[in-house]
């Protein structure tokens, strides 16, 4: 029983490897060969996520050169900077184009990102996916990411120290990708990447500067999911993002 299990877990691991390697390499270049790496299909029990090693895979960083967003990942390896990664199964590091013109910044992964190792894949996530294609993109056509890379127990908020942990990875992401417009989901990403304290609802559906950025602050799915009367304001703040992209 305990081996059928282990078995099952080495295998989800392996074809969550295999996605995220065929992605990256969509993305960024990454050999074939790299699929054979030897690690691929670990799981958190020898402590290196799958995930981890395929997107940190050195190949990643060199094809994408220093500043590349494989460089990012490299550097951030098998994190284990704050407390998160005690109880995570899987780092999230985003995924998407690594050129994309419109990142979307979430709050931190939730239980099925946890073990998917990829962002906004749950309820929340589907959602995203929805909004994403009524703009009339592709979800590889854009980049998602999140304040926190580990998924708080619980999926308790975010704690200040964490995030000022973990959010030096978000804008080397940011820089690396240098998209032109980010979209912050909810109220944790919009304030903290405004250094605001001002609520979502008074700071949604209108352009704020990031670094010379464009950046627009709208509610998150989960919010939507429990309040689905705000969803036609999330369309015309997307709309915005429309009118320029
Ligand atoms: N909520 C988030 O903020 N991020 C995710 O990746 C999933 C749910």
């Amino acid at each position: 029983m305990h081996g059928n299990d282990d078995l099952r877990g080495e295998l989800r691991s392996l074809v969550s490897a295999l996605k995220n390697h065929v992605a990256g390499e969509k993305d960024a270049y990454i050999p074939v060969s790299s699929l054979n790496r030897k690690d691929s299909g670990r799981t958190r029990r020898d402590g290196v996520p799958a995930e981890d090693a395929a997107a940190a895979a050195p190949t990643a960083a060199g094809r994408q050169g220093p500043g590349g967003l494989g460089a990012v990942r490299e550097e951030l390896g098998d994190c284990t900077r704050c407390p998160l990664h005690c109880t995570r199964l899987n780092l999230v590091f985003g995924e998407g184009s690594p050129k994309a013109r419109l990142v979307f910044v979430g709050e931190a992964p939730g239980e099925e990102e946890d073990k998917q190792g990829r962002p906004f894949v749950g309820r929340a996530g589907q959602l995203l996916t929805k909004i994403i294609n009524a703009m009339g993109l592709a979800r590889e056509e854009v980049y998602i990411c999140n304040i926190l890379k580990c998924r708080p127990p619980g999926n308790r908020n975010p704690k200040d120290d964490e995030i000022a942990t973990c959010e030096p990875f978000l804008v080397k992401q940011l820089e690396a990708i240098d998209p032109e417009i980010i979209c912050a989901l909810g109220t944790f990403a919009a304030r903290t990447l405004l250094r605001t304290e001002a609520p979502i609802s008074a700071i949604r559906g209108k352009f704020h500067d990031y670094h010379g950025r464009r950046l627009m602050p709208t509610y998150h799915p989960a919010y939507l999911l429990r309040n689905p009367d705000a969803k036609k304001l999330v369309w015309e703040d997307v709309q915005k993002i429309m009118k320029i992209l």
